[in-house]
């Protein structure tokens, strides 16, 4: 695997691999790696693209109060899950090589961006699109590959593609989780063993929702069930729980299978915030 901490040396890598005819697969991350990350890893060499993993932990995406500092950062057992995967390139820039000086570009899609975690993380988003925008022109993938897990997401990127005509396609990635089904996450470490038992809560309750939603179409009254369910779990703090088109992100009230709906919930446990999603009618 290449492995590159300048912008110069990656461009000039994928450039030439470019004029051979491959193409590029790119799976950004913020390492601290799993096997949710291995699997959008895994997607992209099966398509037998030049697959680029970029490890950066963006500050411009975190809050002043949030674990910017204490993000876990293995990397050199990122490397070898990486080489274990045969990913081809790892961009591993640091902070002043991606932000020489703070960027005076801001992004931003208030439709997209208001609700969920965009109201929960302030400016969360606007440090995303910034950073995939800046990696999207540094990497200049064909495919990128994101998880279904952080659904907010993959919306904002897929509507940021498509308003600014990014020439890469957006794979999303269903989303990996533990036996118990709790989906994977790089702050699962974060978790006490106490709190580890509560966090299937999530899970449980999208797959408790999920099968009240063939008799019961009312999204108020779900909504309403499934806080019902998730007391027992006993979380911290319930941050929101809503039923979305999933394509729009807007709220539904009646939950029909026309209107594609997904499931969003973030909950704390702890200080640690867990979020997941799910389609309510998926198979
Ligand atoms: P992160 O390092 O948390 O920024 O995540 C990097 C990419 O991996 C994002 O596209 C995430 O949505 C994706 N990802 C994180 N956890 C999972 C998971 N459990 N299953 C699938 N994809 C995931």
């Amino acid at each position: 695997m290449e492995i590159f901490t300048h912008i110069s040396d990656v461009k000039n890598y994928i450039h030439v691999k470019k004029i051979i005819g491959r193409e590029i697969g790119f799976v950004p991350t913020m390492g601290a790696l799993h096997e949710g990350h291995l699997s959008l890893i895994r997607a992209s060499k099966n398509k037998e693209l030049l697959t680029t993993a970029s490890i950066f932990v963006n500050p411009a995406q975190f809050g002043p109060n949030e674990d910017f500092n204490k993000y876990p950062r293995p990397i050199e057992e990122d490397i070898e899950l990486l080489k274990s995967v045969n990913c081809d390139v790892l961009f591993l820039p640091s902070v002043e090589e991606m932000y020489p000086e703070k960027a005076a570009v801001q992004m931003t899609m208030p439709l997209y961006t208001q609700k969920y975690e965009g109201e929960h993380r302030k400016g969360h988003f606007e440090g995303v699109m910034l950073v995939v925008a800046k990696l999207f022109n540094i990497v200049s993938p064909d495919v990128a590959f994101f998880g279904q897990k952080d659904f907010q997401q993959c919306a904002v990127v897929k509507q940021m593609v498509k308003d600014l005509s990014f020439p890469v396609k957006i794979e999303i990635i269903p989303t990996v989780r533990e036996a118990d089904g709790l989906a994977m996450s790089s702050r699962n470490r974060y978790l006490s063993a106490e709190e580890r038992k509560k966090a299937v809560g999530i899970y449980q309750t999208l797959v408790y929702t999920k099968g009240l939603v063939q008799h019961e179409k009312n999204v108020e009254n779900l909504i309403r069930h499934a806080y019902i369910y998730i007391e027992k779990f006993g979380f911290t703090q319930i941050d929101y729980i809503d039923i979305v088109q999933a394509d729009t992100l807007q709220t539904l009230h009646i939950a029909e299978k026309e209107n594609n709906p997904v499931m969003l919930i973030t909950a704390r446990c702890g200080t640690t915030r867990l979020l997941d999603n799910m389609y309510l009618y998926e198979n």
